[in-house]
């Protein structure tokens, strides 16, 4: 289909960005738009101004920033993918972003739209999620820094208000002793997940600060504290995968599909975890 009609504005740097999308209430932002521009097509979205940030280089980095790793909010999937500080310091982040889509989604897509967006079914979502990462929001009032528990309200709903956007998102640096792994499960392989799992941890001799988070098991992605506390005691983390969410039943499974999905991709994302 064809989308709604609508004016078109190119921001020429973050100032100029908030005060177009100020400037109506129903603007958007455009970044990658291969969210926007689909929803539109559909006519599930209808703003009278699309807002273009997606040529603002000034938030298209990754930064070495002391405990953290800062990720600007127009980085593309790609170079999130390949950025070498990414790749020695948090693997997880860089690895998920390889699987997202296709090289076309990968080459256009941002991190930023990815969470902004906020459908439960996106990938790096959880991984924010898992690794307690710091989102930082940026309105006409200043910045404000939102944890990543914090952000995910609903389905495409997140705490990013009207006249704001995401500038940065911040990762942990991940030291020796870190093990991680992230998997999905997908019917075709550029798929969104029916199910996806990261799983993180400390292993020195014991698992310490185990995170386990789910994709596409309820409105927003998902801690699985039950099955964290699980794999910290040495029990079987997968028997209680599926404790506390409320997948969807959809067109790729359904929710007892999902449930199921969830305790196997788990104990094998555990296994895989454990044996990196
Ligand atoms: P856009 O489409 O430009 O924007 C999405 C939404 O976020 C809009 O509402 C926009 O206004 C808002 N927005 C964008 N940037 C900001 C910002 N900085 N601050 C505030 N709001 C903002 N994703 C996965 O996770 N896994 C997959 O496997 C996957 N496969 C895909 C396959 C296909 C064929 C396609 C088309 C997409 C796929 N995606 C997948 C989604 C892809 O990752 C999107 O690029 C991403 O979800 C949105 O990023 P974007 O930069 O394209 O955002």
């Amino acid at each position: 289909m064809i989308p709604a009609a609508f004016d078109y504005a190119r921001a020429e740097s973050v100032e100029h960005a908030l005060e177009l999308i100020g400037s109506r209430d129903d603007a958007k932002l455009l970044a990658g738009g291969h969210s926007l521009l689909p929803a539109m097509r559909l006519r599930l979205s209808r703003p009278s101004l699309v807002v273009d940030v997606g040529r603002l280089g000034e938030l298209s980095y990754v930064r070495d920033a002391g405990a953290s790793i800062a990720i600007g909010a127009l980085t593309r999937h790609h170079d999130v993918a390949t950025a070498p500080l990414l790749q020695e310091h948090n693997p997880l982040v860089s690895y998920v972003a390889g699987l997202i889509g296709d090289p076309q989604v990968r080459h256009r897509g941002t991190i930023g739209g990815s969470l902004a967006h906020g459908d439960p079914a996106s990938d790096l979502p959880a991984v924010v999620l898992a690794l307690d990462a710091e989102i930082d929001v940026a309105g006409t009032g200043g910045v404000r820094t939102v944890a990543a528990a914090e952000f995910f309200r609903g389905v495409f709903e997140t705490a990013v208000g009207a006249g704001e956007m995401v500038t940065e998102v911040r990762v942990p640096k991940l030291s020796g002793d870190h093990v991680w792994s992230y998997l999905k499960f997908r019917r075709r392989a550029q798929d969104w997940a029916t199910v996806g799992v990261a799983a993180l941890a400390r292993r020195n001799g014991a698992i310490a600060e185990p995170a386990i988070a789910l994709v596409s098991m309820g409105a927003v992605p998902l801690r699985a504290s039950a099955a964290e506390a699980a794999w910290a005691a040495g029990d079987d983390p997968g028997a209680v995968a599926a404790n506390g969410t409320d997948p969807p039943s959809d067109t790729n499974g359904s929710a007892e599909f999902r449930r199921h999905l969830a305790g196997v991709l788990v104990r094998r994302a555990v296994e895989e975890a454990e044996g990196r």
